[in-house]
């Protein structure tokens, strides 16, 4: 019996092929829900990802996934606006970059040539090598990078900004390029109809129906081990198992086995970034925008305003407030009321006239394990999927060669995993 360990996309993901290729699996969740980072709460009887989620149109895994499980995917219009001294520009489009008035034309043309050039890079590899700040500087001038492009990295790697490699920006760019039919368009993003939870809720009742079991609220305690072999796991007992596959995020996978010394310091030079997500109910909508990068230094770095791009009956404007925790933050520890005043107070900035009785209702999600640090040559420290441990195997984000994230990642890894066992 194969044991999976974190029924997030990745876990149900790998059971499902393992599954498909008549192995006998067995899921283990700490949570009692599936979906991890794409697990949703219900607003007004319809669900909503605790963290803002779409999907890109080169995503091609994930959509593969969602046709052969029934999911339907719906394309549609995304704005994107950039919040900068405390007002929103438009900067989804060439005619929103042509409408920036703090930057001078020069640069403008520079940026928009540099952001339609880039996508047609092929060996995006040669920018492994390279940091991201460097590129950027070889290109575009400085002003243009203080405004536009630093912000953007501080936002997502914090003071590890300054060792992201310049494929970081390539993928970005090569994203929302392949996001639009024509370059000079808006873009086209998906959304799973029904929310990412109609994904998790087939996997999951597809998993049960081909036989396999899926135990939540058993957080794994210990991977035991003898000589070189996984001999059982131990969550609220000790199961014994042939085969252990962990998708939990590296730092948890590395606290629960007994690794050789050089190997663990290894997986320890990986470091991961935390993030927060506040779900705001609101009266009225803010903006007109679907996504608002935030480009000064607010306490959270990006606005989401899921009602301006899915339209179901939340009874509610819905509007993400969010910031990615790189390193240690008192906002992790904060009390929700604390943390939602802290916000509230940089979201008048851009909205003088917000009321905070505006709010109907708001969540607050953490994540202390959102994705990996990544630095330069990236792709050589990556760990590989089978560990010192012979029937120990390891999927993390930490494995992908490039640097998204996404849930489209988590099907790819799963399927590496699964066409290689
Ligand atoms: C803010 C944010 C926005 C995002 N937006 C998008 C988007 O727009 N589009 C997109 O495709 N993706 C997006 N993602 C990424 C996507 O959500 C993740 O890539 C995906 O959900 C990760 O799945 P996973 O299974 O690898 O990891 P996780 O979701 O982290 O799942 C790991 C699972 O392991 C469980 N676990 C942890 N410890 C234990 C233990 N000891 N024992 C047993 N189980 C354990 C956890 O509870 C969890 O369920 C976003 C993520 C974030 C944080």
């Amino acid at each position: 019996m194969i044991s999976i360990l974190g029924g997030g996309v990745t876990g149900l993901a790998t059971a499902y092929y393992l599954l498909k290729k008549g192995y006998d699996v067995k899921v283990f969740e700490a949570e009692d829900f599936l979906g991890g980072f794409a697990s949703s709460i219900k607003i007004n009887g319809e669900y909503v990802e605790k963290y803002y989620h779409h999907i890109f149109k080169y995503e091609t895994h994930i959509q593969k996934l969602c046709t052969e499980l029934g999911v339907k995917i719906d394309w549609f219009d995304s704005k994107v606006g950039m919040a900068y001294k405390n007002q929103i520009h438009g900067f989804g489009s060439a005619t929103d970059l042509l409408k920036l008035k703090f930057l001078p034309i020069t640069s403008k043309i520079r940026l928009g040539l540099f952001s339609l050039g880039v996508p047609l890079i092929k060996d995006w590899k040669k920018l492994e090598k390279i940091s991201a700040e460097k590129w950027l500087l070889k290109y575009l001038d400085k002003k243009t990078y203080d405004i536009i492009w630093k912000p953007l990295l501080e936002n997502k790697f914090g003071s590890y900004c300054k060792k992201v490699p310049a494929s970081y920006i390539w993928e970005r760019l090569y994203m929302r390029t392949t996001s639009k039919s024509h370059p000079l368009e808006r873009e086209k993003l998906g959304y799973l109809n029904g929310s990412f939870q109609t994904l998790i809720d087939k996997l999951e009742q597809k998993i049960l129906d081909m036989g396999a079991d899926i135990k939540k609220s058993a957080p794994i305690k210990k991977i035991k081990t003898k000589d070189k072999k996984v001999v059982g796991i131990k969550a609220d007992k000790t199961y014994k198992s042939d085969t252990v596959i962990s998708t939990l995020p590296l730092p948890v996978f590395r606290s629960i086995v007994n690794f050789p010394k050089n190997y663990d310091s290894n997986l320890a030079k990986i470091k991961y970034s935390g993030v927060i997500c506040m779900i705001l109910l609101l009266e009225n909508r803010l903006s007109d925008y679907y996504w608002t990068n935030i480009h000064n230094k607010y306490s959270f770095r990006l606005m989401v305003e899921h009602t301006n791009f899915i339209k179901n009956d939340f009874g509610s404007n819905i509007v993400y407030l969010s910031r990615y925790i790189p390193e240690p933050n008192p906002q992790m520890n904060m009390p929700d009321a604390q943390l939602l005043d802290l916000y509230i107070k940089d979201l008048k900035k851009l909205f003088p006239h917000f009321k905070k009785s505006s709010i109907k209702d708001y969540f607050v999600f953490k994540g202390k394990y959102s994705n990996p640090l990544i630095s330069l040559n990236f792709s050589k420290k990556q760990p590989k999927m089978q560990t010192p441990v012979k029937n120990l195997y390891l999927i993390d984000k930490s494995q992908l060669a490039r640097l998204q994230q996404g849930t489209d990642n988590c099907v790819k890894l799963a399927k590496r995993f699964v066409s290689s066992f």
